[in-house]
């Protein structure tokens, strides 16, 4: 993919969104039988599966904990879902998305409910197209609670950067690539921030004005979370479209 001569055009950014818009977003609960809770996430053109195993069972046993229960993420990219094959497997980049996507669910789950448990999260990248981390725990936290898993609420997460001088929400492939900064954020209903990681640069305006968009952003992406589950236990299992 070649680097485009501009990333913002007459206010608009290449996919015709403006700086403030999320990418279309599509979330269904429940989708799969034989894990306890399910979430498939289409979010712009990242496709993501999220599956919850638990309260169950801890193996190996030493990694049991007497008064909480453990919870485990994996965070997993096919190897056909971005452009260039990506080997199978863990590498770096999975192990530390898996690593801050548990901290950011972890704060809101109620481990100390299930002693010497386990809780396993499972993401699977199908198709990725930026902000896959942020897709995954907004899957992962549905399927938390489409699993029962009590939890003090949800998480929602979504990402700011910056391209071309211009602050944008829920960056897209090439604002990813080829823009000045880009700013995960996750957070909970309670507005606490459970997730923030920065690439690239920003003054310390830039950077309160981002955070306040990626608030923003998350409070639509709750909303659409909230949907899901209600979809799912008011009227069965049924996808949502919602453009925002
Ligand atoms: N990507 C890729 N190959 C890789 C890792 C990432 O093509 O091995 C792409 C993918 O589209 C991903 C994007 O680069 O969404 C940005 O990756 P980053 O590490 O910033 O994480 P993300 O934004 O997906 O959370």
């Amino acid at each position: 993919m070649s680097k485009p001569e501009k990333l913002i055009v007459d206010g608009k950014r290449l996919d015709g969104r403006g700086p403030f818009d999320l990418r279309p977003i599509k979330f269904q609960a429940g989708v799969l039988k034989r894990a306890d809770g399910s979430c498939y996430l289409e979010f712009g053109g990242n496709k993501v599966m999220a599956a919850v195993y638990g309260p169950r069972e801890v193996h190996p046993r030493h990694l049991q904990q007497a008064s909480n229960a453990i919870v485990r993420y994996r965070y997993n990219m096919a190897s056909f879902s971005v452009e260039e094959r990506k080997r199978p497997g863990p590498d770096r980049r999975s192990i530390e998305i898996s690593k801050v996507s548990r901290e950011a669910l972890e704060s809101v789950i109620l481990k100390e409910l299930y002693p010497r448990s386990a809780i396993d999260i499972f993401v699977e990248i199908l198709q990725a197209d930026a902000g896959t981390r942020v897709a995954g725990i907004n899957a992962a936290s549905v399927a938390l609670a489409d699993a029962g898993i009590p939890m003090k609420c949800l998480v929602s997460a979504c990402a700011v950067g910056k391209a071309d001088d211009t602050l944008v929400l829920d960056l897209n492939k090439d604002e990813d690539n080829y823009g000045q900064a880009d700013l995960p954020i996750a957070m909970n209903q309670f507005g606490e921030i459970t997730l923030c990681q920065m690439d690239g640069h920003m003054t310390s305006d830039e950077f309160s004005t981002a955070l306040n968009m990626a608030i923003e952003g998350c409070k639509k992406l709750h909303e659409l979370q909230k949907q899901a589950l209600v979809e799912k236990y008011a009227r069965g299992v049924a996808p949502i479209a919602v453009e925002v």
